[in-house]
């Protein structure tokens, strides 16, 4: 899909100011750092539409961006950032929850792990609670530039021990240097919204 029209329309910074949209949502969910900024940018053809930041855990809102009035991208707070207070993480935990309750708007959840890498003990309790609220993901293993084309279904087989991801294709190799995967991710989100 070529996108022409994105703007950032609702930034909600606790659970009252999560709108009720009438669009269906995609959303994007991931340690802080992943690449999450780095994907929807990707995704929407745009450099600098969401923040990518060398400050990660720097932005504690639900950020809305209306893509061609037709969807919205809802990236989530990015979760375990080292210097983020006890109190901080609570509330980060708060406003997900509160987003990812009864939101029947929300057709597909993108789960960002770095494909680097065994996935970590906050990310296996994300995937919990995602499960808790029913919700299938789609995986996105990002940064795959950064390791050989060889060793990627290797690291595909991994995150998905890891996360106790049964279907394969569920798991998508991703990277916002060289573009690939982009079209394998717009295939999983027009998918999700002709249901
Ligand atoms: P966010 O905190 O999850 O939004 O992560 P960002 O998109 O801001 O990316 C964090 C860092 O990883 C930045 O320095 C990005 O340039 C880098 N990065 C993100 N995606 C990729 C990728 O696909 N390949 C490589 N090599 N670097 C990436």
């Amino acid at each position: 899909m070529i996108v022409n029209t994105v703007s950032l329309e609702t930034v909600a910074g606790m659970a009252s100011q999560i709108p009720d949209t009438k669009l269906p949502e995609v959303a994007f969910v991931g340690k802080s750092n992943v690449g999450k900024s780095s994907l929807i940018n990707t995704l929407v053809g745009r450099k600098a539409l969401a923040r990518t930041s060398s400050a990660p855990g720097k932005t504690r809102t639900i950020n809305f961006y209306n893509v061609e009035d037709l969807l919205y991208f809802v990236d989530l707070p990015g979760y375990g950032y080292a210097k983020a207070s006890k109190q901080e993480q609570e509330r980060w935990g708060k406003v997900i929850e509160s987003y990812l309750t009864r939101r029947s708007q929300l057709k597909l959840l993108l789960f960002l792990v770095d494909i680097r890498h065994e996935p970590g003990a906050n990310d296996r309790q994300m995937m919990e609670w995602i499960r808790y609220y029913q919700f299938d993901p789609i995986i996105i293993g990002t940064k795959s530039d950064k390791i050989k084309r060889s060793q990627i279904q290797r690291q595909v087989a991994v995150l998905a021990k890891s996360l106790g991801v049964e279907d394969r294709s569920r798991i998508i190799p991703f990277s916002a240097l060289d573009k690939s995967g982009r079209d394998a991710v717009w295939d999983q989100i027009e998918a999700a919204l002709r249901v």
